[in-house]
């Protein structure tokens, strides 16, 4: 009995020491919900098991076109953090925030400040496109998406923001290891070999930040259909490479549907990006983008 009695008591105390020891543990999770797998892979490596992170566009599915139904709002009704690309990405979050998240629960949109708002830029070019919302595929955007989720869960959690800032730091260095990854590799590729031509405009941001020559797209964002203008357009410009390549994007079926026969048309090669979805191939977003890389490298060379 006396042994019993000490055995109870030492489990408490060492149960007292551990939990005490580690205040991460004893929280409860911070509990987020982020719109689709990239965002979700971005707040899970700045969180750890400090967060329980949700994304409402399943993986491989297509966020522009996505809709939200009774699941997605239970979600963010429980949320303490709604995290967002915003730039029109993910618009279809905002009503869904305002009916089911309870007041007072902070909306992040990533993107803000990061480009200009092309409606109040417009130097008169006049081709009508609007802002390339996927500022997440030029990696030091991602690094500025990082900063911004380790500064939010701080906010929501201060007693862990040295954890938060700590796993933000590891994390931000793997990214711009990945960053020189894509200059030293690009840079073997003649800059006008790097022509990038997708289904939908996606890649404006990295083309920008790797020196692309052209970056061409049949529609501006999937909710759009192709028009046979700009169908011929492509096979016309696709006629005029040495090594004419089309790059495909998973998460948009008819897009591939379209880009396959653009590419019959023009007698050009396929291969795969990822651009707005993770997918069990490539289940983070260091992956996704060492594929990418890849997938360029081999297309190009
Ligand atoms: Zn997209």
């Amino acid at each position: 009995m006396q042994r019993n009695v000490r055995g109870v008591l030492l489990a408490v105390l060492i149960w007292g020491l551990f939990w005490g020891s580690t205040p991460l543990l004893a929280a409860r999770p911070v509990q987020v919900v982020a719109t689709f797998s990239i965002l979700q892979d971005f707040v899970e490596q700045v969180g750890g098991e400090a967060v329980t992170v949700s994304s409402l566009v399943p993986l491989g599915a297509d966020p522009h076109t996505w809709e939200p139904s009774p699941r997605e709002a239970g979600l963010v009704a429980r949320a303490e953090l709604v995290v967002a690309n915003g730039a029109g990405f993910d618009d279809w979050l905002l009503p869904l925030v305002k009916s089911a998240a309870r007041p007072g629960i902070p909306l992040l949109q990533l993107s803000e400040g990061l480009v200009p708002d092309v409606d109040h830029h417009d130097h008169g070019h006049g081709h009508g496109h609007t802002a390339d919302p996927h500022l997440w595929l030029s990696v030091p955007n991602a690094v500025a998406y990082v900063e911004r989720i380790a500064a939010a869960l701080t906010e929501l959690r201060p007693e862990l923001g040295d954890f938060f800032a700590g796993r933000a730091q590891a994390y931000i260095q793997e990214l711009w290891a990945l960053d020189e990854r894509f200059r030293a590799e690009l840079e073997t590729i003649p800059a006008e070999s790097r022509v990038i031509i997708t289904y939908h405009n996606a890649f404006g941001h990295l083309a920008e930040r790797y020196g692309f020559a052209v970056v061409e797209f049949l529609v501006e964002n999937p909710e759009a259909e192709p028009n046979p203008r700009d169908l011929g357009r492509l096979v016309e410009l696709l006629g005029r490479l040495d090594r004419p390549v089309v790059f495909t994007e998973p998460q948009i079926s008819s897009g591939t549907r379209y880009m396959q026969a653009l590419a019959r048309e023009a007698g050009a090669a396929v291969h795969v990006l990822y651009s707005d979805s993770l997918t069990s191939e490539v289940p983070t977003y260091l992956q996704m983008m060492a594929y990418n890389l890849q997938t360029l490298v081999e297309a190009w060379r």
